[in-house]
């Protein structure tokens, strides 16, 4: 049982306590449909494994959840692979920008983690190889796994995205190069490109993601998503390679596992006790929100439930 705190009242006091000096960063612009979010926009939600809700601000509007989308990806082809999926894709962190070509020259096209670009590529791959129509399938087992059916792709973004993915074309290819892509290129981006396009709020990030805090079960819709040892795999890699090259410093700060997308969202998940989402579109030189991580650093410290 989740001791009786009033997170509602931390958040308010967090954001009260917020001066200029943290209205820093800029909205991810590289994707130019990105570029358009109003960068004032801040939500936070978080739902106990009891499921009791607390809110703030635009915790109920919709954004991109970008590279969050990554870990719910990993799940299902965990799920399809098994335990084969790390003969494609590493378990360790990159220490490099989630969009780097330098480590997969060195490694031999096999990429570090399954979060930085490169390994959420291979694992559409493996998605692509594996399902009959990855696109809606994917997003079936998104909309069974929280338990909310409007979750959907958004094609505005996801055409952005194709347009100025010169990088993400670049990281494919050199892969296929080294024979760790094994469809066609562009049927794997696309799926890609979709992936990273779903918009959830985060009151429905913390209802996909709850699983991860209660040993693989989504308490609200009472169904396994992933066996318990998965899910504390997964809560893993998140804690060590879910901020691109700044999960050390999101460990040292929070001390949660999470997943950031340029988009601006975080979640948290403190297994056994909760699931959190923020949503500040503000990101720092590492492509991780600004506000996001501040909110969940003192989240913890005001709570003292880190897992450290
Ligand atoms: N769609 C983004 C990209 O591939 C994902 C980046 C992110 O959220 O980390 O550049």
């Amino acid at each position: 049982m989740t001791d009786a705190i009033d997170y509602q009242e931390i958040f308010r006091e967090i954001v009260s306590g917020f001066t200029d000096a943290d209205d820093r960063g800029d909205v991810a612009a590289y994707i130019p449909e990105l570029g358009k979010i109003d960068p004032r926009k801040l939500g936070i939600h978080l739902t106990t494994v009891e499921q009791i809700h607390y809110s703030f601000g635009d915790s109920d509007e919709k954004f991109s959840i970008q590279s969050i989308a990554k870990v719910l990806s990993l799940t299902l082809a965990l799920k399809i692979l098994g335990k084969d999926i790390w003969t494609r894709v590493g378990v360790e962190p990159s220490g490099s920008a989630f969009n780097s070509l330098v480590q997969l020259e060195y490694e031999k096209g096999i990429p570090r983690n399954p979060f930085i670009n490169a390994g959420a590529i291979v694992v559409c791959d493996i998605l692509v190889s594996c399902l009959t129509d990855p696109k809606v399938e994917l997003l079936e087992f998104i909309r069974e796994t929280s338990g909310i059916p409007t979750i959907d792709y958004c094609s505005t973004v996801a055409e952005s995205e194709k347009r100025m993915g010169f990088r993400n074309i670049a990281l494919v290819n050199f892969m296929k190069d080294f024979g760790n892509i094994h469809n066609d290129a562009d049927l794997v981006l696309d799926l890609y490109f979709h992936l990273c396009s779903i918009e959830m709020s985060c009151k429905e990030i913390v209802q996909a993601f709850l699983f991860l805090a209660a040993d693989g079960i989504n308490p609200v819709t009472k169904t396994t998503v992933i066996n318990s040892q998965r899910s504390k795999r997964i809560n893993s890699l998140m804690q060590m390679c879910g901020f691109y090259d700044e999960a050390g410093e999101f460990a040292f700060r929070v001390g949660l596992p999470g997943k950031s997308g340029v988009g601006g969202g975080i979640v948290a998940v403190h297994p056994g006790k909760f699931c959190i989402a923020v949503w500040s579109p503000k990101l720092n030189e590492n492509g991780n929100s600004h506000k996001g991580m501040k909110v969940l650093e003192e989240v913890t410290t005001k709570t003292k439930f880190s897992i450290f």
